[in-house]
């Protein structure tokens, strides 16, 4: 159900105890014996009850057929049982209270609805005119000066209505300002985070995030005994790249390889461009064999792209790999896995290297 749907529901059982109450109020008269003149015998009575009753039941079957004209039915109601209200209580007293006229003007303001009171409260007006000219003063007698102050109270509502609605559409348009650039600030909120924590050229995490991240993992490691491998790669002889085809081609190249790091590690892994022309993964929920198989696609991968815009001269990475071992830091961790790949650069290149403790020395960085 919908917020409006449920304002009208709302609305028209509240006009069910509005017609409980007058029920309750014209019985008290009844039956006090005030003013026992006309419309005081028990028929009367029960006309106005089932009157009012009918009006309640109208307002509900017009709601179940034309869902779609629910505040047109809402306001029309209100009216009616203005009414049919005002009209009882003519019965008992002399100057029947023109006030009642007045509730169903702010009937449409529930609906925030501009036109539909400009257009219920003249017609509410011109429906009262006519009301006077055609039953009040031919049957009741009433005097011009009463019809002149019911219009004018009429008027002077429908003023105050429009005022209070023009005010409320201006408060709601800046809550609907505050609450558009309360989402901007959220969304640039985002995507400053994410810039703080990515590389501009290769979108991928940067230093500062891998090693954060890496010092959480490692911390888990040693709590939880959980498995992770780190991988460092190296960009080969991209110094000549550079000097070669310069450094927007160098640009290139990087991106280029970053997309294949970034298409072969499954996402539970962190890639990050660690520096330059260096790359560094960590792979989780693998063992050292599983993540020295997805370090080799990527090697592969990255030997067979296409690079059309240098001649296909041919790139190529250096890869280091190590495993988290008890009483490994974050630092030593990762030093490791330069070593590995150190010994990688000496034997040739383009080749994939685990740290082996006889033969690979732990590299320290600042
Ligand atoms: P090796 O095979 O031993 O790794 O040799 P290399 O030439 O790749 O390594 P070296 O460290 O001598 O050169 C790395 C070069 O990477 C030097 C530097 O100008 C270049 N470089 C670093 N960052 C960027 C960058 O963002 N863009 C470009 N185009 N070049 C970069
Ligand atoms: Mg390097
Ligand atoms: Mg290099």
């Amino acid at each position: 159900m919908g917020n409006v749907d449920r304002l009208n529901r709302q609305i028209l059982t509240a006009y069910w105890i509005v017609a409980a109450m007058v029920i309750a109020v014209d019985s008290t008269y009844f039956f006090s014996g005030a003013n026992a003149e006309e419309g005081h015998s028990p028929s009367s009575l029960l006309t106005r009850i089932l009157l009012i009753l009918g009006i309640a039941g109208l307002g509900e079957l017009l709601y179940a057929s034309f869902r779609r004209y629910g505040r047109q039915i809402v306001v029309g109601i209100s009216l009616t049982m203005a009414y049919i209200n005002y009209l009882n209580l003519s019965a008992y007293t002399e100057s029947s209270p023109g006030i009642l006229l007045m509730f169903p003007m702010f009937v449409p303001l529930i609906y925030f609805d501009r036109r539909l009171l400009d257009g219920f409260g003249v017609s509410n007006i011109v429906l009262y005119t006519a009301f006077y000219f055609l039953v009040e003063r031919p049957f009741y007698e009433r005097g011009i000066e009463d019809f002149a102050l019911r219009v004018l109270m009429l008027a002077a509502s429908l003023l105050l209505g429009r005022l209070v609605l023009i005010r409320a559409l201006e408060i709601g348009r800046q809550v609907e300002l505050l609450t558009q650039a309360q989402q901007d600030l959220i969304v640039d909120k985002a995507v400053s985070q994410r810039l703080l924590k990515t590389d501009a050229l290769t979108q991928l995490y940067n230093h500062g995030t891998f090693y954060e991240y890496l010092e959480d993992l490692v911390d888990q490691c040693m709590r939880n005994g959980l498995e992770i491998q780190v991988a460092v790669l190296d960009i080969d002889n991209f110094k000549k790249i550079n000097d070669t085809y310069g450094h927007l081609i160098g640009d290139l190249v990087l991106k280029e390889v970053s997309i294949r790091i970034g298409m072969i590690v499954a996402p539970n892994d962190f890639a990050a461009r660690y520096g330059g022309e260096e790359f560094a993964v960590i792979f989780t929920e693998k063992t050292i064999g599983e993540s020295a198989e997805y370090t080799e696609r990527i090697r592969e991968a990255v030997q067979s792209a296409n690079y059309s815009y240098m001649g296909n001269h041919p790139v190529t990475v250096s890869v280091g790999i190590s495993a988290y071992e008890p009483g490994d830091t974050a630092e030593t961790l990762f030093g490791k896995a330069d070593g590995a790949l150190y010994r990688a650069k000496r034997s040739g290149k383009n080749r994939v290297e685990l740290y082996d403790a006889g033969r690979d020395t732990l590299s320290v960085r600042d």
